[in-house]
């Protein structure tokens, strides 16, 4: 190790997912700069065993608990410490042994892990938005209080981020979010009405888990990162819009006080905005393709389609009102589309599951931690019961 370029020690909680798996690709590819301290997964025990023999970290966790066994006997012959359950998730997330979490988990189920990290003074590489969309307000504080940085993941969040290296003493007049608009841009109620799951997993310019690709397909991952830029960058709601771009090239634009617009681009890649946070605040050289603008016919925009999107309508609606809706609004979102990936709910269903449940739900203006918790819960509960799960 070198003193003036340490290696940066990482935990990579979700290694498994699309994020987690593009994450070691860069880590592999840079020894001198990064190592692997903790992996985790929810399920995907295979996976893991095979992330830990190439990569050796300190620890691995598995949240299953029932796949314990076959985890340890796999690595018996290593000194990997294995661990397994919710609780281990969160407390290796306290631990020492690393320097950076890379936030990968998908869903509320990563917002403890990486709120304890934050606790433990741990930079947060985050792509889980949903930790910032159910208590964004709380994390971003702790976050300030512990001196922690958070370096977002998310292509967008990433590009604002960049956008505004530089920046700092100069307020921000607005945020420009780029969509591509999904596989079903066009796209009208009378054709949603029929799409299954298969054709909505069906992303045109990135591939991605299971639940981010349907949250792309009925817009709701714009509404998510409408409220994780929100707070990411210390926004008002109404300096927040959201543009569909569908090659997605540009990945997110700011414009400044002046009418200065600063944008971010580059090939729909997230190995990029990966790297970026690994290694903040140095760029790090790399072979992947790069954007050749002869190439690109059109870079084209139009406004997103509120009537036919609606998740992103009621996201816009959280946003605006606050309190614990966005928390609500996620939690409904999560088992909707839990659902809608069984083929127990149509495509159109989603909408009017998440709607009900915001409705439903009390809303309270300025929730504690435990506040949101209870509120994930309730919502949840009625969201299921709509569904009859
Ligand atoms: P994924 O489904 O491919 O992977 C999720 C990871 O979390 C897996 O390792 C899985 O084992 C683990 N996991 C799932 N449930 C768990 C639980 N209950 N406890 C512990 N671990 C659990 O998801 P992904 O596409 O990699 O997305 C991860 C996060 O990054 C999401 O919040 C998503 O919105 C965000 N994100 C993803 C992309 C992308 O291109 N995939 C882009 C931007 C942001
Ligand atoms: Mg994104």
């Amino acid at each position: 190790m070198n003193q003036t370029n340490p290696v940066k020690r990482i935990a990579l909680f979700g290694s498994t997912g699309s994020i987690g798996t593009q994450a070691l690709e860069v880590i592999g590819a840079h020894p001198d700069k990064f190592s692997v301290e903790v992996l985790t997964c929810g399920g995907n025990d295979e996976l893991l065993i095979e992330q830990a023999l190439k990569f050796n970290p300190n620890i691995v966790v598995v949240g299953e608990e029932q796949k314990y066994t076959r985890v340890k006997e796999a690595l018996a012959s290593t000194d990997v410490k294995v661990f397994c359950g919710e609780k281990a998730l969160e407390d290796v997330a306290g631990m020492d042994c690393y320097d950076l979490m890379l936030a990968a988990i998908v869903g509320y189920a990563g917002l403890k892990p990486t709120l304890r990290a934050i606790k433990s003074g741990k930079a947060i590489a985050l792509a889980n938005k949903e930790t910032l969309v159910v208590a964004g307000d709380i994390i971003m504080q702790t976050a300030v209080e512990n001196r922690v940085p958070v370096i977002p993941v998310d292509s967008e969040h990433s590009a604002i981020f960049q956008c505004l290296v530089g920046e700092m003493r100069n307020p921000i007049d607005k945020v420009i979010l780029t969509a591509s608009g999904g596989p079903f841009l066009g796209r009208k109620p009378n054709y949603l009405v029929n799409v299954k799951r298969e054709h909505a997993l069906q992303h045109p310019n990135w591939t991605m888990g299971a639940k981010i690709s349907i949250d792309s397909a009925t817009l709701m991952n714009k509404g998510l990162e409408m409220i994780e830029a929100r707070w990411l960058f210390n926004l008002a709601p109404h300096q927040i819009e959201v543009l569909v771009h569908p090659q997605s090239i540009i990945h997110s634009m700011v414009q400044f006080q002046d009418g200065s617009i600063k944008a971010q681009m580059g090939l729909p890649d997230m190995k990029l905005p990966i790297q970026y946070a690994l290694a903040f605040p140095k760029r790090v050289p790399n072979d992947y393709p790069r954007c050749e603008f002869k190439k690109i016919k059109n870079l084209t925009f139009e406004e997103p389609d509120l009537r036919t999107f609606r998740n992103l309508a009621l996201a816009m609606e959280a946003l605006e009102k606050g309190g614990n809706l966005a928390c609500v609004m996620n939690a409904a979102n999560e088992i909707a589309v839990y659902a809608f990936l069984r083929n127990r709910i149509g495509f159109l269903d989603m909408t009017d599951v998440i709607e009900k449940t915001m409705q439903k739900v009390n809303f309270i203006e300025k929730p504690t931690l435990e506040e949101y918790f209870e509120s994930d819960g309730e919502a949840r509960n009625y969201a299921a019961d709509i569904i009859k799960l």
